[in-house]
């Protein structure tokens, strides 16, 4: 058996979406996701023009070399473009051999190493009483952990706070901006979160996304100030590229640290894991070069205490999440996996198997990933061009994320 077709698919079933379908000699086809939010099309054209002539006659059974082709072949390493092209291959191989061997992809994993996958919920709102409701609504639907963003009066436009129901945010083809403040955040956000933890109890595990807008030092002090509320994690505290920030606020709180969706290899993280500077690797299936490569980091994460949360927001496809699900439910070390539903257009345009049950998601029995696109659905909904908002403080100055 033989790769026969390689096909890119764009489309917009409400946000824009990167696809890669392999059809093989025999005609069996495997789907990955080639999704990179605000910057699709530049994958879409290192697939078309760099990735898809290569794969044409290969065996579609040898997952590892592939990989190793398109990393080591293509001399320049890593990036986060390279690397989604490389997952949206080695997502779609796994899905072909699972349906060759007849089996989940989990299987090929080593089977399953629970019954189900543990998912946190986004609860937000724009008042503290709004996200007091939010979090209702996701106890009520078996929610046991929830992400818990809150307005802060004194800042006008807030990321994760929208009352949309589809967020990351990407709309405008030129970036929207928003104003930061430091100083009101970290004097607003306890109080918040003591709220939440005096109305839920102890038992939900609650969490928090900073975004990368903190020095290490501020983080410090929110981790601190945080403890009495006992978060699950405090994610994305400051930009990652120094594992030094993570130190210095590691020497200051017990509230836990995760990290690394925008991480696209092991090697973004590696100092991070291998030194116990955080407890939560977040990277994904998409963006991180694949089952393949993301298992290779989630195994590098079990030999330091170090479980996997990765990210799931609905910038990536019902593809990166139905991978997502095998790998969580196989690894030893899975820790949380965000779930955030798509909207019924995407659902639609991308059939899958996967459910959502009492807190839990567990993934398609079919072989292979459970999971396809339907690319006359998908011919309906063309591409966007959406890009991620940028925040600047009061005078000006450009910040993080
Ligand atoms: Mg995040």
């Amino acid at each position: 058996m033989s790769i026969a077709a390689a096909r890119v698919i764009v489309c917009s079933p409400g946000r824009n979406f990167v696809t890669l379908k392999i059809e093989t000699s025999d005609g069996l086809t495997g789907v990955g996701d080639a999704t990179l939010n605000g910057r699709e099309l530049a994958v879409a054209a290192y697939l078309n023009e760099h990735v898809v002539p290569l794969l044409i006659g290969r065996d579609p059974a040898r997952i590892e070399d592939t990989w190793q082709y398109l990393y080591k072949g293509a001399y320049w390493r890593r990036g986060p473009v390279t690397m989604t092209a490389i997952a949206a291959v080695d997502t779609a191989l796994w899905d072909i051999k699972g349906k060759v061997a007849g089996l989940p992809v989990y299987q090929l994993l080593g089977g399953r190493s629970r019954s189900g996958v543990s998912v946190y919920g986004h609860a937000n709102g724009a008042t503290v009483d709004d996200l007091l409701s939010s979090v209702a609504s996701f106890v009520s639907r078996g929610y046991r952990a929830v992400r818990v963003q809150a307005a802060i009066p004194e800042i006008s436009e807030m990321y994760g706070v929208s009352a949309a129901a589809i967020y990351e945010p990407a709309s405008a083809a030129i970036p929207a901006e928003s104003v930061w403040s430091t100083e009101h955040y970290l004097a607003h956000l306890p109080g918040v979160l003591a709220r939440v933890r005096a109305e839920f109890g102890p038992g939900l595990r609650l969490l928090h996304d900073v975004h990368h807008r903190l020095t290490p030092i501020e983080a410090a002090r929110l981790g601190k100030s945080l403890e009495p509320y006992a978060l699950t994690w405090l994610e994305d505290p400051v930009p990652a590229e120094l594992p030094d920030g993570y130190r210095l606020i590691r020497q200051h709180t017990t509230t836990p640290l995760a990290v690394g969706e925008v991480f696209n290899s092991i090697w973004d993280g590696e100092r991070l894991i291998r030194e116990q500077l955080i407890d939560y690797i977040r990277a994904t299936v998409v963006h991180a070069g694949g089952i393949t490569h993301l298992r290779r980091i989630f195994d590098l994460a079990a030999l330091h205490h170090v479980r996997t949360g990765s990210h799931g927001a609905t910038d990536l496809s019902p593809i990166c999440m139905s991978a997502a699900l095998h790998l969580d439910l196989a690894v030893p070390n899975f820790g949380l996996q965000e779930y955030m539903p798509h909207a019924p257009e995407t659902d639609e345009v991308f059939p899958h198997g996967y459910r959502y049950a009492d807190g839990y998601l567990h993934p398609s029995e079919e072989p292979g990933l459970g999971v396809d696109i339907d690319e006359a659905l998908a011919a309906k909904y063309p591409y966007r061009p959406a890009s991620l908002p940028v925040s600047r403080l009061a005078d000006g100055t450009l910040h993080d994320w």
